[in-house]
């Protein structure tokens, strides 16, 4: 087939649109298609509603070249994704022998009865193939037909995520062939607000080919620059003055590239000089512990984590009872880190403490003030950060990802990597 140039995708499910489950495959199907260099500009969610359905798909496919649809492949009434593709290409549904055949090889497999109203996920229409789904019991479809004297694409696929990417991968993305090339590089920044970035890479972010844009995330301000072209090579040409135009201007600023995550950077570091690190939570809910057991390779760097918002967790990393009392929180936060540090025999402690902060309730009215502290064989480094009052779960977000650039910031000056 001829490469598609756009496509339109529509999540289809009445939950979807009460909010009771979210959208995550729309997110992922506009990532992969922005990958292959295929535009999006239309995405849409729909509920279990054939006629309302059926409108959007009329719609989609007067304007788009490959309509992608997920949910709405399951064995039930509600179920209308099928029956709406049919009616609006105009052709009749009929039970497929072989996908039957493998619909009860299914059931027999896991030695349930196949209840017959599952049938309807063994249909095809003549225009459509069926496409495999290993993870489940809804095969897709890959339709193709002739719309208005131009040749369009429709890819129905299940809801469930687990069975949708792998179908998408396997079983869609080689039957769309090679679109454009797209060439993408994201530089990830801390430290500088997103206006501030804008205002730094001025009319570098006017271009559309390449373009330069910025996405404010959880862990700072991201650039990207991208550029489409035949190939991702020449895209890669076109895009390099800007993408170095970009490097140039952000400088130190720059702390990471593409993927790249803060606890995968900083255990791959301690791994690169064979070291060690632990961590002590004071304000946190345990979320700096989850973000370095989560790093590749944290068995080998991570040796542990203490939630030390009571006096008695302060106990077990041998830190006085009274320590609050006479002390900066700095100063805390800095016995803390080199205590976690020596409890764990880690060559790093890395520790987050607030003033007033007494453990028990979220959210504890007033805190502004956090402290945080890098303990190693060199001594502590101690930063003081503000955060407006505001909800629990965003606040111990913003400590973790702050603790975590610390942590990032002296391993990478310290570790050669
Ligand atoms: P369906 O194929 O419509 O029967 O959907 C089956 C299940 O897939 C739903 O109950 C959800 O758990 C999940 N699901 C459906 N649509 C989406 C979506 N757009 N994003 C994420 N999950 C979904
Ligand atoms: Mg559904």
């Amino acid at each position: 087939m001829k490469p598609v140039r756009n496509a339109e995708i529509i999540a289809v499910g009445t939950e979807l649109l009460l909010g009771e489950i979210v959208d995550t495959n729309s997110a992922f199907l506009a990532a992969e298609l922005a990958g292959l260099g295929i535009d999006v500009y239309w995405s849409l969610r729909v509920g279990d509603n054939a006629s309302r359905l059926s409108l959007a798909l009329g719609q989609a496919l007067g304007r788009s070249e490959l309509v992608v649809l997920t949910g709405g492949l399951g064995p039930t009434d509600d179920d209308l994704t099928r029956e709406t593709i049919a009616a609006v290409v105009g052709e009749e549904p009929s039970v497929d022998p072989d996908l039957e055949r493998d619909l009860r090889e299914f059931f027999r497999g896991r030695n349930r009865p196949m209840p017959e109203r599952n049938l309807k996920q063994a249909w095809l229409i003549p225009s459509a193939e069926a496409l495999a789904n290993p993870n489940g019991t809804a095969p897709g479809w890959f339709v193709g037909l002739d719309h208005g004297g131009t040749r369009k694409y429709v890819v129905a696929l299940p809801g469930p995520p687990r069975e949708l990417a792998p179908m998408w991968r396997n079983e869609v993305v080689p039957r769309l062939g090679s679109g454009q090339g797209l060439y993408r590089r994201t530089f990830r920044t801390t430290g500088i607000g997103e206006s501030d970035v804008a205002d730094l890479l001025g009319e570098l972010m006017d271009g559309a080919n390449p373009s330069v844009a910025t996405y404010a995330k959880r862990d700072g301000v991201h650039v990207r620059v991208a550029a489409k072209a035949d190939t991702v090579q020449a895209a890669g040409q076109l895009a390099a003055p800007a993408e170095q135009r970009v490097r140039d201007l952000l400088g130190d600023a720059v702390w990471g590239m593409d993927e790249d995550e803060l606890p995968d950077l900083i255990s791959r570091a301690l791994a690169a000089a064979g070291k060690t690190i632990a961590s002590a939570e004071g304000p946190g809910g345990g979320q700096l512990q989850e973000a370095l057991a989560g790093a590749a390779g944290a068995e080998g760097t991570f040796r542990g984590g203490v939630l030390a918002w009571t006096a008695q967790a302060m106990g077990m990393l041998g830190m006085p009872r009274s320590a609050e009392l006479g002390v900066s929180g700095g100063r805390l936060a800095a016995l803390m880190a080199d205590a976690v540090r020596e409890t764990f025999t880690a060559d790093y402690g890395l520790a987050t403490f607030t003033p007033g902060h007494t453990g028990g309730s979220a959210g504890s009215a007033g805190v502004n003030e956090v402290f945080i502290a890098l303990a190693s064989p060199q001594g502590p480094v101690v930063r003081r950060i503000e955060l407006p009052r505001s909800d629990a779960g965003w606040r111990r977000e913003r400590i973790m990802i702050a603790a975590l650039h610390l942590a990032w910031s002296q391993l990478r000056q310290s570790i050669a990597c």
